[in-house]
């Protein structure tokens, strides 16, 4: 976006790609749909950033998410809003977003040149004068944008060096870390659940005494801890603790439409209705078949118990258990899994009305690479569109 706009107002450019070929993190985006942007007003789309969101007010007051819809559009792609106001395009494919931006690159000239990956920024006076290739070969051009995104899906080619670069010219870097990205858990266990959804579970988050944050949604358990929508969204508040060494616990409610009492008299009910099954047998009847050894386990009930054995006391305990199954967070999964980087080149050293460095004149920084990201739901394109539209329209029209 920053080349497609800095050429349309006449500049000559030169767009270099480290792989051989461009958009490898925009075709895997949206699970391959490419959910570029969300309808969302702007300050309820600004809420959705981890912070720094207002950052990009003058990004967003240049080019926002009608605009974008508007350059699909107007270059004949169809686009369709789905829930949570997610924009995609119709064929549901990434494909047909990257292929509007390479047939816009086409037709206004820019020059793309493949496997060619930037090592440094050569500047002198104080001013960008061009990049080095890793082949030694220097480029020379009046301004520099880096767009070259963040640290996690390496294979993609975001593999941070972009970030590097700019810190070697002594740009501060607020560290990297793992953004919308699965969580591990202390509980070896939940290795034997591997692959298991849960639908309609409520996730509580908390230190132990206070709620940090708790939602209603989907979870899936991984080898090492649990993922799936609701937890790639909550992650990063999770993540955020974590790094300042909280301890972190999350209860999935296996039953939030019933309150405590509403579930104790429907076990009571159960036991009575089947008192000559086992507790394992009975438990089927509220939940999937995999959670119950561990379930049971967890409750520390031998599950062939018939359920007319079944105390008080351990009755209780699987209302509990079914009303918190109790899990410690241990860590997040490493930044290379992550869906977004969080932290990147500090703000404070970007000039958020033109996107130059406020330490290199002529340089340009734009996308995930800068210390700014979001929620699913469209929102890291649209920030990454908006400030490439911006640095690439600032660049143009520097006059340095
Ligand atoms: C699995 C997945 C799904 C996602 N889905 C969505 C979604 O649906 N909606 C959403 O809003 N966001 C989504 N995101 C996030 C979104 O894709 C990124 O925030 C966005 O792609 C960032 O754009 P960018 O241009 O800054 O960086 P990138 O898309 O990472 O592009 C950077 C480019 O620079 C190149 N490059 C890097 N270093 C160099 C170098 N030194 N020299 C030359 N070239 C270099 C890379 O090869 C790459 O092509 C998803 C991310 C992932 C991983």
């Amino acid at each position: 976006m920053a080349a497609i706009r800095a050429c349309s107002l006449g500049q000559v450019v030169l767009l270099l790609e480290k792989k051989s070929s461009l958009g490898n993190k925009l075709l895997l985006s949206g699970k391959g749909r490419c959910n570029l942007t969300n309808t969302e007003d702007l300050p309820n789309f600004l809420k959705r950033f981890s912070k720094n969101g207002d950052f990009l007010r003058d990004a967003f007051k240049k080019f926002f998410n009608q605009e974008l819809i508007s350059f699909f559009e107007d270059r004949g792609l169809k686009l369709k809003v789905e829930r949570q106001l997610r924009v995609f395009p119709q064929s549901d494919r990434s494909a047909s977003i990257l292929k509007v931006l390479e047939d816009e690159l086409v037709k206004l000239g820019v020059q793309v040149i493949c496997r060619s990956k930037v090592v440094d920024v050569l500047v002198t006076g104080g001013q960008a004068k061009g990049v080095r290739l890793e082949n030694g070969q220097n480029i020379l051009g009046d301004c520099v944008i880096l767009a070259s995104g963040g640290a996690s899906y390496s294979f993609t080619g975001s593999d941070a060096s972009g970030i590097n670069i700019a810190k070697k010219l002594g740009h501060m870097v607020v560290p990297l870390r793992a953004g919308l990205v699965a969580l591990d858990v202390k509980q070896s266990y939940v290795k034997k659940l591997e692959g298991l959804t849960l639908r309609n579970i409520k996730l509580k988050f908390s230190d132990g005494k206070r709620e940090i944050v708790s939602e209603i949604g989907e979870l899936v358990f991984t080898a090492t801890g649990i993922s799936g929508p609701l937890v790639i969204t909550l992650s990063g508040k999770v993540i955020d603790l974590k790094t300042s060494d909280q301890t972190v616990f999350v209860d999935i409610d296996l039953k939030p439409a019933l309150s405590i009492q509403q579930l104790d008299a429907r076990l009571l009910r159960e036991f009575k209705l089947n008192s000559k099954k086992s507790i394992k047998n009975m438990l089927k009847e509220l939940l999937p078949l995999r959670l119950i050894m561990v379930f049971a386990d967890a409750a520390g009930i031998d599950p062939l118990k018939k359920c007319s054995q079944v105390t008080q006391k351990e009755r209780e305990k699987i209302t509990s258990l079914l009303k918190g199954f109790h899990l410690e967070i241990s860590g997040s999964r490493p930044i290379e899994e992550g869906m977004v980087t969080r932290g990147g080149i500090s703000l404070k050293q970007i000039d958020p009305r033109t996107m130059e460095s406020r330490l290199v004149k002529g340089l340009y920084f734009c996308g995930e690479m800068i210390d700014v990201d979001a929620d699913t739901g469209g929102f890291n394109l649209q920030a990454a569109f908006s400030t490439g539209y911006l640095a690439g329209e600032s660049a143009a029209l520097n006059d340095n």
